[in-house]
This record gives C-alpha cells, structure tokens and sequence, in this order.
C-alpha cells in the first residue's frame, strides 16, 4: 500500500535522530512474573521456552525467535499487571503504603501509579477497578511507543516493503489487499502468519472477513489515482493489478466451536461468504469502471489452532474452487525432512496440480505465501507444541475505531472496526460478552480503546478525529452503561496522526489520570 510504505521508510529515517526513547517493553523481570497470573488466559499464555525442535529446510529459526521474544514479552507486560497489582493490594494498609507501591509498579511493570488513587486507598479501599484499567492503557501506550520508534517487527533485509513492492510487482500485483476476520486470533495474519512486512499490505479485518465493498472500491480508486498522477507504486501503464485478499479462519481441533463466530463456526459457510464478497468487488470495479477494469482475487483459509494456511487460486478464468486449496500443513509435514530447493519445489509442484491453469504470477506469489507460512507453522509447533493452548478468546482489550496498525499480534485485541457503536452495535456486544468472561467474572472492568487516527496535513482533521472519540466513547458508556456505573467499563481514546512517524497521542481516559498514563 502506497501510503504506509512512504510512512514506513520515513519511520526509519527519523529513528536515527530520535532522542526520547518509549519505557522499554521488555524487562527482565517481567516473563518470570507472568506464571504467577490467576486469570483463566495465564495458565494459557506463551510458556517460558521452546517446547520443542520443530525445524524445516524453509524455516527461518532466527526471525521465529525474535519474533517469539516480542509476543512473549508484549504479553507479559499485560499479564503482569494482575498479579502486580494482587502484591500492592495486600499493603494498602502498610504505613509507607505509597512508596511501597510506587517501587513495586516501577519494577515489574516499568511504570508508576497515578498518586491520587494511591493516596486515597487509607479512607476506604483501594480502587483496584480504576487501578487495573489505568496499567491496561499505560501498557498499551507503552507498547505502542515501541512499535511507532524502535520498529521491533523490522524484517529481514531485503524482506522488507520494498523487496516485497518489487516482488508483488513482478508477480503482476501493484497492491495487496487483505481482509481478515476481525477476531483477535488472526490479528497477526500479515507479520506472522504470512511472514509480510505489515507496511506492504493493506489489511482491513471485518466481522466474518465481509469486507465492506465501497470502501473497497474508494482504496482501489486512490491507488489508481496514485499510479496515475504519482507514479506509485508504479505508473498506471504498466500491467499490473489491484490484488484483493480475504482470510477466513476455522478450528481443526475444535471445529464445531471455535471457528468464525460470525459464520457459526462453519468453514464452508465461512469460505463460501468470502469468495462471494471477492466476486461482488470484482463485479463492482468492473462495472462501474470502463476500459478493462478489474482487479485479481485471492482467498486464503487459516486454522487459528495451528496458523497453517490453505490456499485457494483462481483459474485462468479467475474463478476460484472452494474444494481445491494447497494446504500449507500437509506441505510442510511431506518435506521436513527435504533439502531446501526440493521443498521449494514441493510447493510449486504442489501450486500447479492445485490449480493447474492459474496465472504464473499469482502461483508465484501463492508459493511464496505457502514457504513464508512454513515458518510460522514452526513456530507454533516449537512454542506451543501440536496446536495453540488458547484455542479460545484470550484477548487483552477492546479496540474500536479505525487505525490500530501496530496490531499485529495474536489474541492481543479484540476488534470492532466501526465509525459509530450504532452500526456495530453486534460486534461490539460480542466483545463485551467475552470479556465477560473473562475480566467482569473476576471482578475487573473491560478496557476499551476507542481510535481515530487523523492526517496531520489535512486542516482540522485532528479536530475531528478528537470529536470522533469523545462520540463514539460516550455511546459506549450509554449502551454498556450498567457496566460504567459499576466502573467494569474503562474507555481510553486515543488518535494517531498518519503522516508523522510519531506514536499514538492520548485525548481522554475514563480513569481521570490519562495526564499521567505511560508514568513517563
Ligand atoms: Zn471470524
């Protein structure tokens, strides 16, 4: 995508020069602290080390690794939070109570509390509800100040956007598109999954992956445009085209359960959906504008037990089989044991008998899909063993709004894309009910993160992003309003200007301390 791949190399440009660094995600202490964790998801989260030795001749051991540090250590510094807050709870009663606190959220979440609800613990008790939602959002705000200055998912060299921008090009593509489920189980798709740089990819997630077709249509209209008066990602003559991708997801260890909630758990149904929603924008484009338009379709199936995916090409025609997919999983078990060129040929082989009359392009571009998944299907064999131990929801907050790009972990957020709660009024309800589940049962409120990100050279767009927030927060109060009055609902709003590499910039927090959130 045009857009992100500028931003990306001027995020990169600028770190040299930054000066202020975010308060480091990943301490040493924090992973020990995790084990202690009581919430139903601790026992679930990502073990202390390798369990096993799982290797392939395409696997790359060192980017897993790295990548596997991060997950663990994002998810530490929110795991941390309960068991931290259990230890300071117990001396709130202790005469040098404040400090006593103070030195334990400096040390184990990297953060300092905010003074007035410590202060006033002695009177009554300590306001653990306010507390544990104010460490959520310090900790998002944290991680999100490494995500937007330190780059911790930089790929490879030569892996990068623009590696990626040529290849993709060279396969015939000039833009990849993705639509994903909005469930928090396929938020890593892009740097995970599919091993992308996630500034390469435009990636839009939707209940179901039913992406909404008109804004499908205004994206594909301004990367026409680009090529035409920009010349980017490459001038509107070359013979190249929009490529649109939908994942749908499924469970292969408990299928009937937890699938895609928004197709009933039903795979067919789900990649049935998906493929219809691909033929409808096609049809759009091509209807609505002459001289040839049209736009390549790909749809890909991810089981979010073992992060293997399954490949649909379409044909010549560009018709794609519902019946006929590469499966990436059954690829990877039949050539463990190859060399690295014969596994590369597996796939290929594998690639043509498929679809045997696919574009050669799109068959490239499906193989290299196939070999980057191989890693990923590594690294969920060696951390997690046969499949992922939270099959279920094990999200940490809520995010709604638009933006959210440093998402690009698994079961870290749950998603309701939406411009106003009154149109997602059902993905929201779904959110809620599961973090009934899992915070309200325990007593602790759901943390919502309500984003509109803005564009920094676009007069008074910040302004009305701002606006945006304070509407779309205040709906949510009102429609979960027995949970607010509890204080079981916090809502953090946030905004992001795209044209600055800068991080997120915080506008109002229902804990009254945002001015402190972050502690630095
Ligand atoms: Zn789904």
């Amino acid at each position: 995508m045009l857009r992100s791949t500028r931003q990306s190399g001027r995020l990169r440009t600028r770190q040299g020069t930054q000066s202020t660094q975010p308060a480091p995600l990943r301490r040493p202490g924090a992973v020990a602290q995790t084990a202690v964790g009581t919430r139903s998801r601790a026992s679930t989260g990502l073990g202390p080390a390798r369990l096993g030795n799982v290797s392939h001749p395409l696997c790359r051991s060192d980017e897993n690794q790295r990548l596997f540090s991060y997950e663990r250590d994002v998810k530490a510094a929110f795991d941390n939070i309960v068991p931290t807050l259990k230890q300071i709870s117990a001396l709130q009663h202790e005469a040098d109570f404040e400090r006593q606190a103070q030195k334990i959220a400096r040390a184990q979440l990297g953060f300092e509390l905010p003074d007035d609800i410590l202060a006033d613990a002695w009177v009554t008790q300590l306001d653990m509800r306010r507390l544990f939602a104010w460490c959520v959002f310090s900790t998002y705000r944290n991680f999100c100040d490494d995500y937007y200055r330190n780059d911790p998912l930089a790929v490879d060299a030569g892996r990068g956007a623009e590696g990626f921008d040529t290849f993709l090009q060279a396969c015939g593509f000039h833009t990849l598109d993705i639509s994903p489920c909005a469930d928090g189980r396929l938020a890593h798709l892009v740097r995970y999954v599919l091993r992308l740089p996630q500034q390469a990819v435009r990636r839009k997630s939707y209940a179901g992956a039913l992406f909404d077709i008109e804004d499908s249509i205004q994206k594909w209209t301004e990367v026409e445009l680009g090529r035409f008066r920009e010349g980017l990602p490459n001038t509107a003559d070359t013979a190249t085209r929009y490529l649109k991708a939908v994942t749908y997801h499924y469970s292969s260890v408990d299928p009937e359960h937890q699938g895609c909630a928004a197709h009933g758990s039903d795979t067919a149904k789900a990649a049935q959906a998906g493929r219809e929603r691909l033929y409808a924008f096609r049809e759009a484009i091509e209807n609505s504008f002459c001289c040839g338009a049209s736009i390549d379709l790909l749809l890909i199936g991810l089981d979010t037990d073992t992060d293997a995916i399954r490949v649909h090409l379409p044909d010549a025609q560009g018709a794609i089989d519902l019946d006929a997919a590469v499966d990436a999983l059954a690829l990877f078990d039949k050539t463990a044991h190859s060399s690295a060129s014969e596994a590369a040929h597996a796939i290929a082989d594998a690639v043509r008998a498929c679809t045997p009359d696919a574009q050669s392009g799109m068959a490239q571009l499906a193989e290299r899909l196939i070999e980057n998944n191989f890693s990923q299907i590594a690294y969920v064999r060696n951390h997690h063993g046969a499949h992922y131990a939270d099959i279920g929801h094990a999200e940490r907050f809520i995010g709604a709004g638009v933006g959210f790009e440093e998402i690009q972990l698994r079961n870290l957020m749950y998603f309701a894309y939406l411009n106003t709660v009154e149109e997602a009024t059902a993905d929201l309800d779904v959110g809620i009910k599961i973090f009934t589940g899992l915070n309200v049962a325990h007593g602790l409120p759901v943390p919502v993160i309500v984003r509109f990100d803005h564009h920094g050279h676009v007069p008074g767009s910040r302004e009305r992003a701002e606006q945006h927030c304070a509407r779309v927060a205040a709906a949510m109060q009102a429609r979960f309003s027995n949970l607010a009055e509890q204080g079981l609902l916090h809502v953090l709003q946030v905004t992001r200007d795209c044209d600055a590499a800068e991080s997120i910039e915080l506008l109002a927090c229902s804990v009254n301390a945002h001015k402190q959130a972050g502690g630095h």
